[in-house]
């Protein structure tokens, strides 16, 4: 198994780490001849923004959006959320998204006073996958919210009263950063979707 980590930009090193460390292949995506040969692929946390202006000037934003249109395990974590959900709210006009998860998120959404912080969440998706349960500890890094979730989108985790890691088809989206934890379960849950 194949997977790109888009390099763009931001927290791609730690997916990579983590992947690799699971038996995964993982490919640095920063050209469109990166794609070649994928079985899945990450969209990482950093700055929405700077990614989605950063993949134009490479020219892989038509490509990327070809690869999602194909049934593959595909996680975008934070930054990457935003890149892949359906609406951005609080986002720049000229940033641009793949609209493959049928959620809304506000970008920036916990506020300055509160930019990062950690929680632990409950996953009961993780049990049905066959992974071990128990709270998972998630870490937020001036996170988007999920404020809407479209129908077909299964919540997997909840913060505040509201969608924090969902899942739709193969497509997992976190607002956290999970791969900044010893806990490899998204990583885990994804390859087993
Ligand atoms: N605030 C960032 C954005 O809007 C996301 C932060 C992150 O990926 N840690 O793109």
């Amino acid at each position: 198994m194949r997977i790109g980590v888009l390099a763009l930009q931001g927290a791609f090193a730690a997916h990579a780490a983590v992947l690799e460390s699971l038996g995964v292949l993982t490919v640095e995506v920063r050209t469109p001849a990166d794609l070649a040969g994928l079985d899945g692929l990450v969209l990482p946390g950093g700055e929405s923004t700077a990614v989605s202006m950063a993949a134009e000037r490479a020219g892989l934003m038509e490509p990327l959006a070809e690869l999602l249109d194909a049934d593959l395990p595909v996680l975008g974590t934070c930054a990457g959320a935003i890149l892949l959900a359906r609406e951005c709210l609080d986002g720049r006009s000229d940033q641009r998204q793949f609209g493959r998860v049928d959620v809304s998120v506000r970008r920036n959404a916990y506020g300055r006073q509160v930019d990062s912080f950690e929680v632990d969440l409950n996953v009961p998706a993780f049990a049905g996958a066959g992974l071990a349960d128990g709270p998972f500890h998630a870490v937020f890094i001036r996170a988007p919210a999920i404020e809407r979730v479209g129908d077909g989108v299964e919540v997997l985790a909840e913060v505040d009263g509201r969608p924090c890691a969902v899942a739709s088809g193969r497509t997992v989206l976190t607002t956290f950063h999970p791969e900044l934890t010893a806990d490899d379960r998204f990583h885990r849950y994804l390859l087993a979707r």
